[in-house]
């Protein structure tokens, strides 16, 4: 199984960075993934769609 990145965007620091994903996880996953840059914990929405796209929202864990 091919590995799938996403771009997650960070909202705290506005920095971005490439995450892996889980493509056996289900076509929509939610978890917390803590920022590669400033290490904080971002609420992560991902989609994977039936070719294997993944796309991510991000929000603060705070304002959940
Ligand atoms: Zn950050």
């Amino acid at each position: 199984m091919n590995a799938v990145y996403v771009t997650l965007h960070c909202p705290y620091c506005g920095e971005s960075f490439d995450s892996p994903a889980d493509p056996g996880g289900g076509e929509l996953q939610c978890y917390i993934e803590d920022c590669a840059v400033c290490c904080r914990p971002i609420a992560v929405r991902l989609r994977l769609d039936e070719a294997g796209e993944a796309t991510a929202r991000t929000r603060r864990d705070d304002d959940a």
